[in-house]
């Protein structure tokens, strides 16, 4: 599986009861592209899709991770892969949620980040 360096944002979150300034990552739509996160409900491996892609065309998640294995822990992503970071695998083992805020950060809190690309 490949690496593709795209564009995110990191916030400090409340990702779960009791869970306060958790680092995640998310993406923020800017009109030129359309990508969006996943994660391996399994391990916590995060993925980019390209939407634009014809590969991805007409396809849900479950399918476009369909015959792919997690590179990090090997588990078939067609059941493992989530919306990240709608749900996250917190290092403790619980799942979290995070929903960005509908505005869009200062261009300078933004950093370009790799992330495994499911096609
Ligand atoms: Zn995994």
């Amino acid at each position: 599986m490949q690496k593709k360096k795209i564009r995110t944002y990191k916030a400090f979150a409340h990702v779960a009861p009791n869970i306060y300034n958790y680092e995640v990552y998310y993406l923020v739509y800017e009109g030129w592209s359309n990508f969006s996160l996943a994660t391996c409900i399994n391990c916590g491996e995060l993925f980019v899709i390209d939407w634009e892609n014809p590969k991805t065309k007409g396809l849900n998640i479950e399918q476009i991770a369909d015959s792919h294995k997690c590179p990090t822990c090997n588990s078939n992503l067609t059941e493992t892969i989530r919306d990240y970071p709608k749900m996250i695998k917190l290092k403790n083992g619980e799942i979290g949620s995070f929903v960005p805020s509908n505005q869009i950060p200062p261009d300078n809190e933004s950093f370009v980040k790799e992330f495994y690309e499911i096609l």
